[in-house]
């Protein structure tokens, strides 16, 4: 990155990093110097476009021109596309006005602004709703949900290094800070980072058979325990209400109850179905909004669903390079999406 850029809060791609569609490069001169310098074998125009549209999330008392139609389900609002300013200002097409972003407190009028792609912010929204509908209980007023409580957890980090014209994360944006040193020049290896995150042709299928038909051990579904007289009264439930039971745990407090014992283990093991419910339900991962339900019926291979869902909670997965490089993007960005809320 160079000195004095701007940078996504969520991705960490320098804001003047539009210039990266211009400037990929033939693989037969990848050695040669040339700033956001790519593979062409490996990414194209196509896949960096949406670094272009990049904006600001800011509250509804700020001036800066907002977009009516990116705001309808945000709490708090979003500006119209915003180009690259002064150092720490952006600028919007057909003002004056140049706007700083994250904003000094000391300074009148202060208005905290949070700059962002587009597409990143489509990815903490997602985020955000699937931690409120699977983590977080409908009654907690202390916790507003939604891009409003990301917003307000961005403000109370940035307070500790109020002087520092971005923000600074532990996880050093996961594998995109070593590029800052200089400007994201032809690093082979580091285009998966710059790949559209939201756009991911085929992301159903690929995901689905690079990860999904692991050794299949699905077919041993929960077996009648041949020592009936030391089961508890709950372990002797027929199988239709244990799974309703399970329908409302979520997976740690399943793998608590299944750790109890021998026969807890076996009369509580999830089926199947249980597994691929809750993919498609968007219950297992933040990042995987948009899957394909009727494409996954129709995939013919057969899916181990917890192995999948094992495999797709891995704690690094954006590092398999079997997957697409916007998937891997996309949950690189999720990653920090909710490293910000922790
Ligand atoms: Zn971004």
């Amino acid at each position: 990155m160079s000195n004095g850029s701007l940078y996504c809060t969520f991705c960490g791609l320098p804001f003047d990093a539009h210039q990266i569609s211009a400037a990929i490069v033939p693989h037969d001169c990848i050695d040669s110097y040339a700033p956001w310098a790519y593979d062409d074998h490996v990414i194209n125009e196509k896949q960096v476009a949406w670094i272009d549209d990049f904006r600001l999330m800011t509250t509804k008392e700020d001036l800066i021109p907002k977009d009516n139609f990116t705001t309808l389900d945000y709490n708090v609002e979003i500006s119209v596309p915003a180009f690259w300013g002064e150092y720490e200002r952006v600028r919007i097409e057909g003002e004056i006005t140049e706007y700083a972003v994250y904003g000094s407190p000391s300074q009148p009028g202060f208005i905290f602004r949070v700059p962002a792609h587009d597409a990143c912010l489509k990815i903490a929204h997602e985020v955000m709703k699937w931690r409120l509908q699977n983590f977080e209980h409908p009654s907690d007023q202390d916790s507003p949900g939604g891009l409003l409580h990301l917003y307000n957890s961005i403000a109370e980090r940035k307070k500790d290094r109020p002087y520092e014209p971005n923000m600074w994360f532990n996880n050093g944006y996961y594998g995109a800070m070593q590029y800052w040193g200089q400007p994201w020049s032809c690093e082979l290896g580091g285009e998966w980072m710059v790949a559209d995150p939201i756009k991911i042709p085929s992301l159903t299928n690929e995901m689905i058979l690079k990860l999904g038909p692991f050794e299949y051990d699905s077919e041993q579904e929960r077996s009648v325990f041949s020592r009936n007289q030391d089961l508890s009264q709950l372990e002797k439930l027929p199988s239709p209400a244990i799974d309703k039971i399970l329908e409302n745990l979520d997976w740690t407090s399943i793998e608590s109850l299944r750790c109890c014992s021998i026969s807890a283990c076996n009369a509580f093991k999830p089926t199947g179905k249980f597994w691929k419910d809750r993919v498609l339900d968007n219950r297992v991962v933040p990042w995987l909004w948009d899957l394909d339900k009727d494409l996954v019926e129709k995939i013919e291979v057969k899916v181990n669903w917890e192995g999948l869902v094992r495999s797709l909670n891995k704690k690094h997965l954006f590092e398999n390079e079997e997957l697409p490089i916007g998937l891997r993007n996309r949950i690189r960005i999720s990653k920090v999406v909710l490293d910000i809320v922790i």
